[in-house]
């Protein structure tokens, strides 16, 4: 059998297309010919370092060719890749690096403590620096130069696990994924199918490629089709507008915290934005203030939702339907199936809210060592819970309403807070909010708003709340107000709403009446 995964990607790539730009990256751009060859002499680098089949590479760094040419020369031998999230301390490092069972790290040079504390706690054999070697550690750059490149004829099939991608850990602990080629494949398949990415794609990769979205949804797609992907290693909203400016982006992904960011910029009406063909948002709940402000500039938002899990697309609302059905998440991808279940049981009718089910060629095996977080991720026909709440209207474009976990029932209705945040961010002063359910004697939960207001805005509680009045319904209404100078957010720009809970500390329980 001849390697039928992901790894084998640039080599057939540059069998047609060497001469094109597949990654800038700062000042360099590699070929896709370049590129081959570099992950060529990785994929022998790794190997003569003990690295087989199966075996687990990981990666620490922000968003760098290398990272690109580890996922690729680790899929060339077989081997599984493991993306760390560069926000974790050591500690947390080691507990990844032991849980995947990694034997080497690469990473960037602007890491080197951390690594060398969480390969050491870890037990990790070999450790890739790209910056100085030295200390215990391999130079990225040395390997290469002295690395052959030979056929390395490793037979690698669809089915063989491909990464272990951990999930953001907004609801606990991160879990890692087992994705194999053939999830990464089809879900790279299926947003070639549902959107426009073209061959001349010009797609800015600024989500952490660490996260599933940043990784799948357009860096993965946009090399398999030939197109080029720039780099950027950290999100800074002006730098995006220049890079859009300067380098002709015509595709990008982002939350929608990046896009809001981009659209609070001074110069977001001058800024040239006439070479992007694309946008798509996701990962998060997208409020309806950041796609009317992408409208209001004659762009619209492809909206996608999904997870870690699914690889991750799940649904997408394409062109076609962008402004007629915004708001919505769309329908599932082309080759992927999706389910609304009741409690009881029963597949929802247009209109009712239950949990969304996914099935598909792109849905993960399985979680990394935890087979009953495994076994409570399916059903017992198979569908993937996603842990989310979803309705579809009568044409069947499902819209998120939010996650299980985070709803609450206050006087015996359930509540969303996604749709409570959604209207709390329309008032003019509201630049961030959260809405959590804390107990109450009288009505089981009641809701709590923690607001960041705008730069230099003035508000209270009561104009916050008089907001709401009218657009929601009373037991909707949160009770009380907290203003906060930020929230916590994972690295993918998501409410750590475990962190808000922790951070209220309920007053003594005083019941508030009808
Ligand atoms: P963990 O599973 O560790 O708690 P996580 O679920 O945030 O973390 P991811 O796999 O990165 O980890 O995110 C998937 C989740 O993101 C979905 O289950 C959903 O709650 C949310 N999400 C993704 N896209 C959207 C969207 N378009 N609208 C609303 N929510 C979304
Ligand atoms: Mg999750």
């Amino acid at each position: 059998m001849l390697n039928q995964g992901i790894g084998s990607w640039p080599a057939r790539r540059a069998r047609r297309t060497p001469h094109r730009t597949a990654i800038v990256h700062q000042d360099t751009e590699l070929t896709y010919r370049e590129l081959h060859q570099r992950v060529l002499r990785l994929a022998h680098a790794l190997r003569s370092l003990g690295v087989a089949r199966g075996d687990r590479v990981a990666h620490l760094g922000p968003n760098h060719p290398a990272f690109l040419e580890t996922l690729f020369a680790a899929g060339a031998l077989g081997a599984v890749f493991v993306p760390l999230n560069t926000r974790l301390a050591a500690p947390e490092l080691a507990y990844n690096l032991s849980d995947s069972g990694s034997t080497v790290l690469v990473h960037g040079s602007g890491h080197t403590e951390t690594a060398a504390a969480a390969c050491a706690d870890a037990g990790v054999r070999h450790r890739i620096t790209l910056g100085a070697a030295g200390a215990g550690a391999l130079g990225y750059e040395d390997l290469l130069a002295g690395a052959g490149t030979g056929p390395l004829d490793e037979p690698v099939g669809p089915d063989d696990p491909c990464i272990i991608m951990y999930t953001s850990g907004t609801t606990g602990r991160p879990k890692g994924a087992v994705l194999s080629h053939a999830n990464i494949t089809w879900n790279s398949v299926n947003v070639l199918v549902d959107t426009d990415l073209a061959g001349d794609e010009v797609t800015l990769v600024v989500a952490p490629l660490f996260h599933t979205a940043g990784l799948n949804m357009t860096c993965l797609p946009t090399l398999l089709k030939g197109g080029r992907v720039v780099l950027l290693e950290a999100f800074d909203a002006g730098r995006v507008l220049d890079v859009i400016e300067s380098r002709r982006v015509t595709y990008m992904f982002g939350v929608p915290t990046m896009y809001d960011a981009m659209a609070a910029q001074p110069r977001w009406p001058e800024a040239d934005l006439s070479s992007l063909r694309s946008l798509s948002c996701g990962g998060a709940p997208v409020p309806a203030r950041t796609i009317d402000a992408y409208l209001a500039r004659g762009l619209a938002f492809s909206q996608g939702y999904g997870m870690t899990e699914a690889s991750p697309g799940v649904l997408f609302l394409g062109r076609e339907q962008v402004s007629a059905k915004a708001g919505s998440a769309g329908v599932p991808h082309f080759f992927t199936d999706t389910r609304i279940a009741l409690a009881d049981g029963r597949t929802a009718g247009p209109g009712e809210s239950g949990e969304i089910l996914v099935q598909g060629p792109n849905v993960m095996s399985g979680y990394w060592g935890r087979p009953q977080d495994t076994a409570a991720a399916f059903t017992d026909d198979g569908w993937l819970r996603t842990g989310d709440v979803a309705r579809t209207d009568d044409d069947g474009y499902a819209y998120i309403v939010d996650r299980v976990k985070d709803m609450f029932v206050s006087g015996g209705e359930n509540v969303y807070p996604a749709e409570v945040e959604d209207a709390l961010l329309g008032h003019p002063s509201v630049r961030e909010c959260a809405v959590i359910g804390v107990p109450d004697t009288v009505w089981g939960e009641v809701g709590h708003a923690v607001v960041v207001l705008k730069p230099g805005a003035r508000a209270d509680d009561q104009d916050i709340l008089a907001h709401l009045r009218g657009r929601l319904a009373k037991y909707k209404i949160p009770r009380t107000v907290a203003f906060a100078g930020s929230l916590p957010r994972t690295a993918s720009g998501k409410i750590l709403k475990p962190a808000v809970r922790k951070a209220y500390a309920p007053g003594p329980a005083e019941p508030t009446g009808p």
